[in-house]
């Protein structure tokens, strides 16, 4: 379970300005799927349209068959995972933070899934610039760590679509394969729809499907893709 599909899905914010132009995909279950494509081509316009955010103008977007127009954005919710652009952390551990939501989680939940995201070893730590009551200080984290406890975070939360939008821009190289790394690990068995910048970040995808100017205008894996220049 977990069947992603856009149906002819276009969409506009403001009448006169279309921003996707009869978009077409399927994500089957468990599989990878990489929305790329130049800055302003629509991709994450088409994460908001999967959580309801916003109403495609016309199309469907289904999930296991099912119009998502017919699903309460709460029961969306619980079936999407998605992980931010920016991450928030609140003030105590960076365990607290991979468990919150999921208050109902063992200890040993709560370190597997933050062993896959690869930030097990900060577990008991507080984020920087929350101190100690005895002056301990709080721990420095990258942007890419941060990004990594929000994804033990909906791994943790465990919903069997995953959304990663913009995951891994904005990172130097270096933390971006790091991510990339965690990506492939959480991703395996579960569906997933990746939205990048670049191709570089997402060689694993089953398909990428490149995104300009609110149509698809190449998709096929990556070695068809660079293939084709
Ligand atoms: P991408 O993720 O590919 O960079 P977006 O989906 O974020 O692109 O945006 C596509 C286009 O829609 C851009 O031109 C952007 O300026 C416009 N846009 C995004 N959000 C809004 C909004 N809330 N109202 C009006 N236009 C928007
Ligand atoms: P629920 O729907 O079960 O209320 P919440 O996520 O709202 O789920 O809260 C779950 C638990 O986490 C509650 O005990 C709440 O007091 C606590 N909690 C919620 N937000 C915060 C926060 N920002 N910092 C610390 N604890 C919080």
């Amino acid at each position: 379970n977990g069947v992603v599909r856009f149906e002819d899905v276009h969409f506009a914010y403001i009448p006169e300005r279309p921003i996707l132009k009869g978009v077409s995909f399927e994500v089957p279950a468990g599989h990878t799927v990489a929305i790329v494509g130049p800055s302003g081509a629509g991709k994450s316009t088409i994460s908001r349209l999967l959580f309801r955010f916003y109403e495609p103008t016309s199309g469907r977007i289904l999930i296991d068959g099912q119009d998502i127009a017919d699903v309460q954005q709460a029961s969306l919710r619980k079936v999407i995972g998605m992980v931010p652009q920016d991450t928030v952390l609140f003030n105590d551990t960076i365990g607290y933070n991979v468990q919150y939501g999921r208050w109902d989680a063992s200890a040993e939940e709560v370190r597997e899934a933050a062993r896959l995201a690869q930030i097990d070893r900060f577990i008991g730590q507080l984020p920087e610039g929350y101190d100690t009551p005895v002056g301990e200080r709080g721990l420095k984290l990258s942007g890419g760590e941060k990004q990594r406890v929000a994804i033990a975070r909906t791994i943790l939360k465990g919903p069997p679509i995953l959304v990663l939008d913009e995951a891994t821009s904005a990172l130097d190289t270096f933390t971006e394969k790091e991510i990339q790394d965690a990506l492939d690990r959480v991703s395996r068995g579960r569906t997933t729809l990746v939205i990048a910048h670049r191709l570089s970040t997402v060689i694993g995808a089953d398909e990428i499907i490149v995104l300009d100017q609110g149509r698809i205008v190449e998709r096929g894996t990556h070695a068809s893709l660079l293939a084709q220049g």
